[in-house]
């Protein structure tokens, strides 16, 4: 079926006793058993290890990455977790990209180190880094693309034949694009990663995060890990975001849109010296974006030539504009890394990966562009 057929209906089906045409919110802790010999018939046991309405959400995932199997987790970074604790084990090696979700830096230097799994980051936007950085002992090479919050990008099949070549498993966060968008796997990639939080339910309305496979071998090792650590999604957060991938490609499709006319009007505008969006000409990878993605997203950034007080009053002035910290929902949000979400980075560190001052983060949502564009202009006239 197209990806807009399976978007609504991959996983789920009208309840054989009722007729629903929403699957039911399986809200139990346990699954009755009728006897002995017939333990696990119906499939369930214990929620932790498996639910129907969270089952239902990975069968729909897995069909929209073109993978086989899917796990579902209770964010994003355990999905990340997941993936980590499943592959990498004491003396491991792991390569990430040098632009990364912080929470995914987080947990790699300041958990998985303690126990003796070792990190190199490397700017995967040139596939070439990722080889000189493989050792004997890479167990796992990780990439995001486009990155936060600077969205370089990574080429997946030039990095996908490099780890391919070397044999080792290739896991892409792939969550500002969503499947509709990029699809790694069909790249040669061998892992995908979201936090469902974001385009996935759209609403603002959960935490969740799935990974897809294309081998069930792996799915076998992630699905041991989300039993053994508990990190398995909730019901209702499965149920919550199988109605938001419902509409996924028509949201991805006018957030960028919305994207792509709010970064024309930026290039534009006087204060602000830079703009950054893979869908502009002037972006340095914006043939790469054309070849890999079927849509460049909504996702976008710039630079004020004010610097950091230009940085703080833009956040003081908008209205329409949430000053919060999600992104990928139909509100649109605005951020400033440098007081909110990097502040923990040395200034060293931000420069090295190109975080400035006067950097601002724009979601783009789903309202009228000339509304978020006004708001804008106003906000600006005050910096
Ligand atoms: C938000 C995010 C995560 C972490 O997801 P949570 O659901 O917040 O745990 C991981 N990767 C990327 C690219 C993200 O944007």
């Amino acid at each position: 079926m197209g990806f807009r057929t399976d978007q609504i209906h991959a996983g789920t089906e009208p309840d054989p006793t009722t007729g629903s045409i929403l699957p039911p919110i399986y809200q139990s802790t346990t699954f009755v058993q009728e006897s002995i010999e017939s333990y696990m018939a119906k499939g369930y046991s214990y929620s932790r290890a498996g639910n129907p309405t969270v089952a239902a959400f990975e069968k729909r995932i897995a069909a929209l990455e073109g993978g086989t199997a899917a796990t579902a987790y209770g964010s994003g970074m355990a999905a990340t977790v997941a993936v980590m604790l499943a592959l990498l084990d004491a003396g491991a090696h792991c390569v990430v990209s040098d632009v990364v979700y912080g929470g995914t830096h987080r947990f790699a230097t300041q958990v998985m180190t303690r126990f003796g799994v070792e990190f190199s980051f490397v700017d995967t936007s040139d596939p070439a880094n990722v080889e000189r950085a493989l050792r004997p002992e890479t167990r796992l090479v990780f990439t995001e693309t486009p990155a936060n919050p600077t969205l370089k990008l990574t080429d997946l099949a030039a990095v996908s034949a490099v780890t391919r070549e070397a044999g080792i498993p290739h896991a892409v966060d792939n969550t500002f694009l969503t499947p509709y968008y990029q699809r790694p796997l069909e790249l040669g990639a061998d892992l995908v990663i979201h936090s469902t939080t974001k385009y996935l339910d759209g609403h603002n309305a959960t935490l969740g995060g799935a990974v897809v496979v294309a081998d069930p071998e792996l799915d076998t090792k992630l699905r041991f890990v989300q039993k053994s650590a508990g990190l398995i999604m909730s019901p209702q957060v499965a149920w919550l975001t199988l109605q938001g991938t419902k509409t996924l490609s028509e949201r991805m499709d006018r957030q960028s849109a919305n994207a792509m006319e709010i970064a024309r009007y930026l290039e534009d505008h006087p204060k602000v010296a830079r703009v950054g969006y893979p869908g502009l000409p002037s972006h340095p990878q914006h043939d790469l974006a054309r070849r890999q993605q079927k849509g460049f997203g909504a996702m976008v950034w710039f630079e004020l030539t004010g610097g950091l007080e230009a940085g703080k009053r833009l956040m003081n002035s908008v209205r329409l504009w949430s000053l919060a910290e999600n992104l990928g929902s139909v509100e649109s949000l605005i951020t400033h890394p440098v007081t909110m979400t990097h502040g923990d980075m040395s200034p060293a560190e931000r420069e090295a990966v190109g975080i400035t001052d006067g950097l601002v983060r724009l979601s783009v949502g789903l309202e009228d562009p000339e509304d978020l564009i006004d708001d804008l202009d106003r906000a600006l006239a005050q910096v």
